[in-house]
């Protein structure tokens, strides 16, 4: 055993042990990307706790390898709208996966196993996993700047990238809500970004993990939906933990579209392979829930309000952070979602660290969904005496 190394932690949820650690009172996370109401307190959407409580289990039994029918069939209606849905049902290939992390790991896997030297194109930055991910099973990753000097979507940079990389693999964060930037493809990038991924031959993996937290489903499914109309090979990983409030719960979904419903089922069946030599069955309290919300429109309706009720607070939160500012960072109020980049450097996030007891992560991620309304005016005036 002695040929192991320390691998260093990871980085968030280090940070968010030396949090819980720290004993200031006045302290604030805005570092973890998890959801906290206007009075900082741990949230849980309501119809989901109504849910959870009403689920009354006769046996503790497993799921199916590939997760529950229902589940998998509701989440694919919901990610590509029922027509779509309609239209290509046969040939989407579905596996439950353990939260939205797992699902990345899957595919990941999965490709690898047919494919021994795949390039993948990834923005710069982007959530820390992604590329431990793709480093751990062997990919070439390709890096292109997710914003241009203004701060808007590097449209020419990974136009260029896509160009140089024929056949290769896109990973695109889905709606306007990606991590850490909150900066991504308008609707017209994506029709152009179609385009060029048929005509490159590439294949596009959409990671959706704050789908509805943007504008609402329809919107930040335009991309991932108008992909999958122009037939262009793509695959949608989408996690339940942010936007069902069920982060410890692991719900989530692979789809991948194939060529035909046979090619559909030999493909499930290698995800199956896959999904069982880790994981076995996925887990069931989250599926459930999110089975019961999905087939249900009045628990439906429910849910969405409660989603469109945190996308105006995240606003509401942005705004006040502004104000207090002075509007030195006026381009967050253009972003929706839960994070924004404000251009600190290392030493300015450890100053807040130590002197005022603010964590940010070291790349100047800040969490607007982990702030209480009464703590930004104190995160604002701390980071303008810096
Ligand atoms: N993808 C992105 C872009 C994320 O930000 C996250 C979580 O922070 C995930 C995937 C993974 O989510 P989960 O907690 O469901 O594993």
């Amino acid at each position: 055993m002695n040929q192991y190394q320390t691998i260093p932690p990871d980085t968030i949820f280090r940070l968010n042990d030396e949090f819980k650690a720290d004993p200031r009172p006045n302290k604030v996370n805005a570092g973890i990307g998890i959801y906290l109401d206007e009075s900082g307190k741990p949230f849980v959407i309501p119809i989901i706790s109504k849910i959870a409580a009403s689920l009354d289990f006769k046996n503790f039994n497993y799921l199916p390898i590939s997760g529950d029918t229902t589940f998998l069939d509701e989440s694919a209606k919901l990610i590509f709208g029922n027509n779509l849905y309609k239209k290509f049902n046969n040939k989407l290939a579905k596996q439950g996966v353990v939260g939205g992390t797992n699902g990345i790991y899957l595919w990941a896997n999965l490709i690898q196993s047919i494919d021994k030297n795949p390039t993948i194109i990834i923005s710069n930055p982007t959530w820390e996993n992604h590329n431990k991910i793709f480093e751990n099973f062997g990919f070439n990753i390709i890096e292109f700047p997710q914003l241009d000097k203004n701060n808007n979507f590097n449209f020419k940079a990974l136009e260029k990238n896509i160009l140089n990389n024929p056949n290769s693999y896109i990973l695109f964060q889905g709606g306007p809500t990606h991590n850490p930037t909150s900066v991504n493809p308008s609707d017209t990038e994506w029709k152009l970004l179609s385009k060029l991924l048929k005509d490159n031959n590439n294949s596009a993996l959409f990671d959706f993990a704050y789908a509805g937290l943007g504008d609402n489903f329809e919107s930040d499914c335009f991309g991932v939906r108008h992909i999958l109309e122009n037939k262009i090979p793509v695959s949608v990983n989408f996690s339940y933990s942010k936007n069902m409030t069920l982060y410890q719960h692991r719900t989530g979904i692979l789809v991948i579209l194939t060529d035909n419903n046979k090619e559909k089922l030999i493909l499930e069946s290698n995800l199956k392979f896959l999904f069982r030599i880790n994981n076995s069955t996925p887990p069931a309290f989250g599926e459930l829930i999110v089975k019961n919300i999905l087939q249900n429109e009045t628990y439906k309706k429910e849910w969405l309000h409660t989603l469109s009720e945190m996308s105006a607070s995240l606003k509401k939160r942005r705004q006040l952070f502004n104000k207090y500012t002075n509007n030195r960072f006026k381009f967050i109020l253009n972003q929706k979602g839960f994070f924004s980049l404000i251009n600190l450097n290392p030493s300015q996030i450890e100053t807040l660290k130590t002197k005022h007891a603010i964590y940010l992560l070291p790349n100047s991620r800040i969490n607007f969904a982990g702030m209480a309304l009464e703590q930004i005016p104190y995160v604002a005036k701390a980071i303008n005496s810096i």
